[in-house]
């Protein structure tokens, strides 16, 4: 039986906080893999600028290539429609039916797991990973516990991370502003972003 981590992310860009965060989740839960999902067509964020799917696939690509333990799925880029992570969740538990799943994100993101889609069922299907900064404790989550009730929120754990103080938004905005992002995300990612002129406005 191998255990599994889904890591579910807009990645817009993907950067170190997210690889760092991989990592530790990796070792931490004696993890086999970890599949890097990034949102087809994330349904809150309708309306909202996003980069293509594609860009977005392809940065996250570049960023996981060399580690022996990171793989990038396709499942929600090829998916038709809003990208749900109970289709997503139903998808991998059809692929590795003997299989720990444990699906990984932001803490924040989990913060309104109440309102996504079906959200009973996403915890017959996997564990919940809310990975976070220092300082940021079980009890922020508490608020959650009387919305999904003691079974739901038993199968959350989060997770202190080192270096989450980078962010996706903050490197947008560098970009726009011309401001270097070396070293907040891979080489890799940086070339791809200026050679396609992600970000500038
Ligand atoms: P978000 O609102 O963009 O992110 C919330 C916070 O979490 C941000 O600070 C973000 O930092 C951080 N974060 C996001 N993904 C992370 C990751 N993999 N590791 C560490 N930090 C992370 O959240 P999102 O990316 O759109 O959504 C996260 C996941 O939840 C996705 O897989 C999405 O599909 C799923 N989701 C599903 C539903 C639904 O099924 N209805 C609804 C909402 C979200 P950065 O900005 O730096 O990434």
């Amino acid at each position: 039986m191998a255990n599994i981590g889904i890591m579910g992310g807009t990645f817009d860009p993907i950067h170190f906080g997210h690889l760092r965060a991989a990592e530790e989740v990796l070792q931490g839960f004696q993890l086999d893999r970890v599949i890097f999902v990034p949102a087809g067509n994330p349904p809150h964020k309708a309306g909202e600028r996003i980069s293509s799917a594609e860009h977005r696939y392809l940065m996250t690509v570049l960023a996981t290539m060399d580690h022996p333990n990171f793989e990038v799925s396709r499942v929600e880029i090829d998916r038709p429609g809003f990208s749900y992570t109970l289709d997503t969740l139903r998808e991998f538990r059809k692929r590795f039916p003997g299989d720990n799943l444990y699906f990984i994100t932001g803490a924040d993101a989990i913060l309104s797991v109440h309102y996504w889609n079906g959200y009973r069922e996403l915890f017959e299907l996997a564990d919940f990973i809310a990975v976070t900064r220092p300082g940021y404790s079980m009890e922020s989550l508490d608020c959650l516990r009387p919305l999904i009730g003691e079974q739901c929120y038993s199968r959350i754990h989060v997770f202190t991370v080192t270096s989450l103080a980078i962010s996706s938004s903050d490197i947008r905005d560098r970009v726009r502003k011309s401001l270097s992002i070396r070293y907040l995300t891979p080489e890799t990612v940086r070339r791809y972003i200026e050679r396609n002129g992600l970000y500038k406005d």
